[in-house]
């Protein structure tokens, strides 16, 4: 802006300068002209009744220095000048001047002189015997008063070109001051009217961008938590693969401080087929692999971004592997299971049509294969009720459950079998309720007696209790049977596992009873505690929340 005020200064007071100069220099030129013309009508007027002779005579006393005076006579001839020798001059009878003073009387007019380079002025009187006198005297061309006032028109202009860069200085602050004021934060006002649509525009622009930054941090902000609030780790790496953004979840997985932005991947997370996989998809290409990360497994998806860079989820599957892996195990283990007494019913079978059985040993036979199928039967049972509470028992009805009369159920049904192996059943307890599905808790009690049962002594107790717990209901089986020894005890919630499998295949067991029974417990959100001593017995406690009244 100063340069533009300075230069547009700097021109206009050059121009007008220059303007100024000239039109000084054609008033100075003209007033010259006529002052030159002035004096030389005025040194010839005084002869204008005078002859050749007399004029002749005036001029050979009176000299003037700064005037050619020349008389010619009528016919041309040079009679007289004070220059130059008059014979040496040629016919002056032809000279405009001369032949207009002829005609008029008397001319005046200028022509510039080649000879001495100047512009003569003429001025031509036809004295009373017709002779000429014609005086002469040079003048200052135009260009030339112009040329010698240019030193002082430049020096002026250089004065103007000083004064205007201090005003175009001072006239700049002056205009600018009040825009440099004005706050980019606060309402604008306009410091000239012209700067009115400015201010409006500057002041709506403002609003805007403010209105639109807040919607950017809103949605930061709500970025930001739900990120935060993810369970899944998410990091973003920018194109030269630098960390950008972690979220807590991904911080805590692969502990990166907070002020670890910025820095290189490879001082995140030092493994050669991640840092391959995030180089591939800031170039473009999404990837994912399966990572043993802290104490889990994790799936990585790497993704890239619109503008470069990738983003990258690790995705806990530690649960769903392990699920895998027993499910794996399980199918491998049923096979096995189912195996056994089908090949026992197989081999039963083919003796018998086979012929090969005495007729005094066929009641024997079919009583194995009739046992074999029923294993089958309650194998087959245990299979479709574990798979079921594996799908988190889906569909089953929650109600307020009476545990004393389920308990009271449950032994009344295992009456008989305790009978059979000589143990004596008893039940303690109080009333009291839980929220529970009837038959998944009454197969919870089965189970847990017909255990206590099965691995008893002869001659040995079940005790059987419930009742309230503090906030809970507590179901309590406790025997005075074999026990189980130390280094099997966290393995027997296991499926298919068995501390002693003839025993257990014996009495008819399927290897299942205490994973159903745990996953009893955990769809209602209890807790199972088991406590033996081998030779001694066992106690096993289930907790259960109470039902609200
Ligand atoms: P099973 O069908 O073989 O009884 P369970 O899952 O019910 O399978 O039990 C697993 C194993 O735990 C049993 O084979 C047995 O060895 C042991 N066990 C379970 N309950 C008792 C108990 N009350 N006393 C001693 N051992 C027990």
């Amino acid at each position: 802006m100063k340069k533009r005020i300075f230069l547009s200064m700097s021109l206009l007071c050059t121009v007008c300068l220059l303007v100024l100069a000239c039109l000084f220099c054609l008033i100075f030129y003209n007033q010259l002209s006529a002052e030159i013309y002035s004096e030389l009508r005025g040194r010839a007027l005084p002869f204008a009744t005078a002859d050749t002779a007399f004029a002749q005579q005036e001029f050979g006393r009176l000299t003037f220095t700064d005037m050619r005076i020349t008389l010619i006579a009528a016919d041309g001839t040079v009679l007289y000048d004070n220059t130059t020798n008059a014979a040496n001059l040629p016919n002056h009878l032809d000279r405009t001047e001369v032949q207009q003073a002829i005609a008029n009387g008397s001319s005046e007019g200028s022509r510039y002189s080649d000879t001495v380079q100047q512009e003569i002025y003429y001025y031509a009187l036809r004295l009373s015997d017709g002779a000429i006198l014609r005086l002469a005297k040079p003048n200052r061309n135009i260009w030339g008063i112009f040329a010698s006032a240019l030193p002082l028109v430049a020096v002026t202009i250089v004065a103007v070109l000083a004064v205007s860069y201090v005003v175009a200085n001072k006239l700049t602050r002056r205009i600018v001051a009040p825009i440099s004021d004005i706050n980019p934060q606060a309402e604008a006002t306009a410091p000239y009217d012209e700067l009115t649509p400015y201010a409006r525009t500057i002041n709506a622009q403002r609003r805007r961008i403010a209105t639109q930054l807040a919607d950017i941090n809103s949605h930061n902000a709500t970025m930001q938590a739900i990120t935060n609030t993810m369970n899944e780790g998410i990091i973003i790496a920018d194109s030269g693969a630098n960390l950008v953004m972690a979220n807590n979840s991904a911080k805590k997985l692969l502990h990166i401080n907070s002020n670890a932005t910025g820095q290189s991947m490879l001082t995140v997370l030092r493994d050669v087929s991640f840092l391959q996989q995030l180089q591939q998809a800031i170039q473009g290409e999404r990837g994912e692999l399966t990572m043993n990360l802290a104490d889990g497994i994790y799936r990585v998806y790497f993704s890239p971004l619109t503008k470069n860079g990738a983003v990258i989820l690790f995705l806990d599957v530690t649960e769903r592997a392990h699920a895998e892996k027993m499910r794996r195990e399980f199918t491998a283990n049923v096979s096995h299971e189912l195996k056994t007494p089908l090949t026992s019913i197989y081999g039963n079978a083919e003796l018998l049509t086979n012929g090969m059985v005495q007729p005094s040993d066929l009641p024997d036979f079919y009583i194995k294969i009739k046992n074999e199928a029923a294993r089958l039967i309650s194998l087959i049972e245990d299979i479709m009720l574990m798979s079921y509470l594996d799908e988190g028992a889906a569909g089953s009805e929650f109600i307020e459950v009476s545990l004393l009369d389920t308990a009271k159920a449950a032994v009344r049904a295992m009456a008989e079998k305790a009978r059979r192996y000589q143990i004596s059943l008893q039940l303690d307890g109080s009333p009291c309720s839980a929220y529970a599905n009837p038959t998944m808790l009454q197969e919870l009690f089965t189970n847990l007696l017909d255990n206590a049962i099965k691995y008893n002594q002869k001659g040995g107790s079940v005790c059987l209790t419930v009742g309230p717990s503090g906030q809970n209901a507590q179901i309590i089986v406790s025997d005075t049977g074999i026990g189980i020894p130390a280094q099997a005890q966290a393995r027997i919630f296991e499926r298919f596992y068995r501390v002693d499998t003839s025993r257990s295949r014996e009495t008819g067991g399927t290897g299942l009873g205490l994973a159903i029974v745990k996953h009893i417990v955990m769809v209602h959100k209890g807790e199972i505690k088991l406590e033996s001593t081998p030779g001694e017995g066992t106690t096993i406690t289930v907790t259960l929340p109470i039902a609200e009244k």
